[in-house]
């Protein structure tokens, strides 16, 4: 029997890969007489992962035993590591030590496959509600879905987490058969419409606060551990946002589980660095779908599939339509302003804001936000330019490396 050190050591360990979590600022359990836990004024507690994410505390397994073999995943069947597993009652006051102490502000609870995945489901169920009901928990709470779950455990689930999210793990069909075959594309979809529905259902029927999962749903992209490239990633997220509702996909960079790992697993790619770079313009673009109000196919193409790791994917487009330019300030409506390469959603209202009492000068833009270094050949304010976007090849030159992306310095060494 191990002791709780050693398996929160092991399963808070084992559960450091899962990026799919953040408070996303849910209210839903505060008002309901709960005593502590407070997501709002006070956000998050994170901690690093070994490759420089930052991560939500507490972050941790209910078991890491699995009868899955999924290739990329250090808790798999064949791994040789030790093994745990909680209890219920076990986490549940884990979790309100954790938090009275003020090192976490909630809970993200994953778990290896021990058993059906509606039996697993219901432990990770019976924790939350005991930590509602029993310790009186208002923080903030994040269930993964297991694939293959039920409805009726779904909207079980929904009652007492924040938010729930089911993996998509990978982008294909094929790669999910090649990388993690005992895991299915139906299953996984399965959920996510299972619980687009409920929540739909629930929020319709309650009005406007809805205490089924408030923050909604959320699922998980490992990047670089398959061969698609970064267009198929794009499309997917997009019709996931479209089809399910989510509130956000998160991209998880591919790391080696465990050193060494890539010569025993002929299934795994090559890599000499998780592709952090990768990662990063995929949440930009991530960024455009869900904010600027851009297609899918205005950020990638098929002669271009991957995104430009020196460039971020706005300056690209707006490189690559430069006909659609300068765009005036003083005119533009606010989807036309969003366009422009160094005006955020922020910049752009402030520019409709202020504009309505005077005409605003290159001056005044730079006050609101504007970020002049990437904005400068792509707006005028009044007729007058600040550069002339003559000559893309030179303006992508001079932009080339200007966000720090493609320089990202590492942390640790790999
Ligand atoms: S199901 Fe796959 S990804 Fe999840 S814990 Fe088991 S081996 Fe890891």
């Amino acid at each position: 029997m191990k002791d709780l050190h050693s398996k929160i050591t092991i399963l808070s360990g084992a559960a450091k890969y899962d990026a799919s979590c953040a408070t996303s600022g849910s209210s839903g359990f505060q008002s309901k007489g709960n005593k502590i836990g407070h997501t709002l004024p006070l956000g998050v507690c994170h901690s690093w992962t070994q490759d420089g994410r930052c991560v939500s505390l507490l972050k941790v397994l209910y078991s890491n035993v699995c009868k899955y073999d999924c290739a990329y995943c250090v808790n798999r069947a064949s791994a040789d590591i030790p093994r745990a597993s909680f209890t219920v009652t076990e986490l549940a006051d884990l979790t309100c030590e954790f938090y009275k102490r003020n090192y976490i502000e909630g809970l993200f609870l994953s778990s290896g496959i021990f058993a059906d995945p509606d039996i697993v489901m219901e432990k990770l169920i019976d924790t939350a509600k005991t930590l509602r009901t029993v310790n009186g928990f208002g923080g903030y709470i994040h269930l993964k879905l297991i694939p293959g779950t039920g409805e009726k455990t779904i909207l079980e689930a929904g009652k007492w987490a924040d938010r729930l999210s089911c993996n998509i793990e990978l982008p294909t069909e094929k790669s999910l058969k090649c990388l993690a075959p005992e895991k299915s594309k139906e299953d996984i979809l399965g959920a996510m419409n299972d619980f687009a529905g409920l929540k739909t259902e629930n929020d319709s029927s309650r009005g406007k606060k809805s205490f089924f999962a408030p923050a909604g749903q959320s699922t998980q992209l490992i990047v670089g551990a398959s061969e698609e490239h970064d267009r198929q990633i794009i499309n997917l997220t997009s019709s996931l946002y479209n089809k399910f509702s989510l509130k956000r996909v998160y991209y998880s960079a591919f790391i080696f589980p465990t050193p060494g790992e890539k010569k025993s697993d002929p299934r795994l790619p090559e890599i000499i660095a998780p592709p952090l770079v990768r990662e990063h313009r995929l949440y930009q673009a991530d960024w455009l779908l869900r904010f600027y109000h851009f297609k899918a196919d205005e950020i990638l193409s098929e002669d271009a599939p991957f995104l430009d790791s020196l460039i971020d994917p706005k300056t690209v487009w707006a490189l690559k339509n430069l006909d659609f330019f300068p765009i005036e300030i003083n005119r533009a409506d606010y989807e036309t302003l969003l366009r422009i390469p160094g005006i955020g959603a922020k910049t752009a209202r402030r520019i409709i804001e202020n504009r309505r009492a005077r005409s605003l000068s290159i001056e005044n833009l730079a006050r609101m936000g504007a970020v002049l270094k990437r904005g400068r050949y792509f707006l005028t304010a009044n007729g007058k330019h600040i550069e002339r976007p003559d000559d893309p090849a030179r303006i992508r030159r001079l932009l080339e490396g200007q966000d720090g992306a493609g320089l990202q310095l590492p942390l640790f060494d790999f």
